[in-house]
């Protein structure tokens, strides 16, 4: 496979990187062939290497193992989508984009719908509905594979757990950005490298995944690449998957554990499960996770 070193930060130009270290795979293939990069001016992070977008396409058409950072909880659930079609898919009326969308009804346009919760949101509420997505998996009206059949005058559009994913986030924002009606409103989620894990953890982050992941952004980062492909920043939040609820469950169990170790002699296990949780309580305050609201200028 053809890959591109990458010699600049990809999102402010900047020739100030850093390498942080070499990056870890369970596959052969890409195992220690790719640094974590970081850019002093931006604080953005990246892969050291890139392949192009035609080559990442293809992987995800082909569902190929060197994109595939899912977890096993991920293919579970894309079975179950396929196995129960989409009548089945349940609404999500309390997702967050629901406290900023500022009208009733319009367009929406969603770029990797994935299982379609929201879509199917949107829908329900009577809006024009498109989505792009190029795995083959989903087929649901007005779901397409390429960018070009999406008509223009969007005024919602939603990208979740996109831009990481993609060589070029300026382009793809740009190219966005033409299907979008002025102060229309555009919605996106992404990995967030100013957080405590990816600081603490830096390349053993679990969202360092080649070529799964080739972007994590920091608030300045998300800034500038929205500048640049027309955009003005509203909301820039950061947020965490760890669950509260559970997060006291373990504490509740973590003596319980500890003491079981202690008998078991099986010492390493303590200071993992102390480790773990530490990290899991940090993410709460800096989570790993970016949102982001923006508008068309
Ligand atoms: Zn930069």
């Amino acid at each position: 496979m053809k890959l591109r070193k990458i010699n600049k930060c990809p999102i402010c130009r900047s020739d100030k990187i850093r390498k942080i270290g070499k990056i870890k795979n369970h596959l052969k293939e890409i195992d220690n062939k790719f640094d974590l990069m970081k850019c002093e001016s931006c604080l953005h992070r990246f892969i050291s290497k890139f392949p192009s977008q035609a080559v990442l396409i293809n992987l995800y058409k082909t569902d190929s193992p060197l994109v595939f950072g899912g977890t096993n909880h991920e293919v579970d659930q894309k079975k179950k989508f396929i196995n129960n079609g989409f009548k089945n898919v349940p609404v999500q009326n309390d997702h967050w984009i629901f406290k900023y969308v500022n009208i009733n009804n319009g367009r929406f346009f969603e770029i990797g719908p994935g299982l379609c919760r929201l879509y199917k949101t949107f829908l329900s509420k009577g809006w024009s509905c498109q989505g792009l997505e190029p795995r083959s998996f989903v087929k649901i009206k007005g779901i397409k594979k390429t960018f070009n059949e999406i008509k223009n005058d969007n005024d919602i559009v939603a990208a979740f757990d996109v831009l990481e994913h993609v060589e070029n986030p300026i382009e793809i924002l740009k190219k966005i950005n033409k299907k979008m009606k002025k102060n229309g409103q555009i919605f996106l989620t992404f990995p967030h490298s100013e957080s405590f894990k990816s600081k603490i953890l830096k390349e053993r982050w679990q969202m360092v995944v080649p070529l799964a992941h080739l972007h994590f952004f920091s608030g300045k980062s998300t800034d500038i690449m929205l500048k640049k492909a027309g955009f003005r920043t509203v909301v820039i939040k950061d947020f965490s998957f760890v669950e509260v609820r559970r997060l006291f469950r373990n504490l509740i169990k973590l003596p319980f554990l500890i003491l079981k170790d202690i008998f078991k002699f099986k010492f390493k296990n303590i200071t993992n499960r102390l480790f773990e949780f530490y990290l899991n309580f940090l993410d709460l305050i800096k989570g790993d996770q970016l949102k982001v609201v923006a508008i068309k200028i």
